[in-house]
């Protein structure tokens, strides 16, 4: 019996041993995954990129009613006509969703990146069935865009305006100086160096990259 007892505890060693070489020397390929906003996000950012400044004299979209630095990027769906979703990039509360002026319908969703607070905002879309203080998880639809030039985008072009804001709620679309912009990440930091796209929405980008998001934040 001692004999089989010793041969079973010395089998599980081995096996346990086992497991922790592998596990120091697996390295990490694709992870973690990324969570695209809406589809074709970085290709259809045509007009208005992050920290641009525009007025109605120079602005790419006529006429204009803004001035100010942009603190996100709109993404141009002008020359879809079917319902274009928007996705959660991260688990979260969505802790604003209503009808706001300038954006019409808009989405503020709180979460947490390792500790650190980020407000992701989504303007112009359909507010129709909005509910607010609701948890979302990553990857889940939360809107779709609202139809160009009615109450729904607050009578804009079909598009989203995407920002990700720091610390503390701030719906700015614009801002005056450069210091104040700096509330504000630009969202392609939040993607770079992509290494592998998916099918879909989901995007994968190397750990680098994740580590150098979360050294801006
Ligand atoms: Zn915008």
């Amino acid at each position: 019996m001692r004999k089989i007892i010793f041969v079973f505890v010395g089998l599980a060693l081995v096996v346990l041993l086992g497991t922790m070489r592998e596990q120091k020397t697996s390295v990490p390929t694709k992870e973690p995954e990324r969570v695209l906003p809406i589809a074709e996000f970085e290709k259809r950012i045509t007009k208005k990129p992050f920290g641009i400044y525009i007025t109605p004299q120079n602005s790419p979209v006529q006429p204009e009613r803004f001035t100010g630095y942009h603190t996100g990027v709109d993404v141009e769906y002008e020359d879809i006509t079917t319902e274009v979703p928007v996705f959660a990039i991260e688990d979260g509360e969505l802790v604003l969703a209503k009808w706001v002026p300038g954006y019409g319908g808009a989405i503020v969703l709180k979460s947490n990146l390792e500790n650190k607070e980020i407000y992701i905002f989504y303007g112009h879309l359909d507010p129709q069935g909005f509910t607010e203080n609701i948890q979302v998880k990553k990857g889940e639809r939360i809107a779709v865009l609202g139809k160009s030039q009615t109450q729904e985008t607050d009578f804009e072009r079909k598009h989203l305006h995407f920002a990700i804001i720091k610390n503390k709620l701030d719906l700015r679309g614009y801002v005056k100086t450069e210091e104040e912009l700096n509330g504000w990440y630009d969202p392609l930091d939040f993607y770079k160096n992509l290494s592998t796209i998916n099918e879909g929405v989901v995007w994968i980008v190397t750990r680098l990259s994740r580590e150098k998001f979360l050294s801006l934040v």
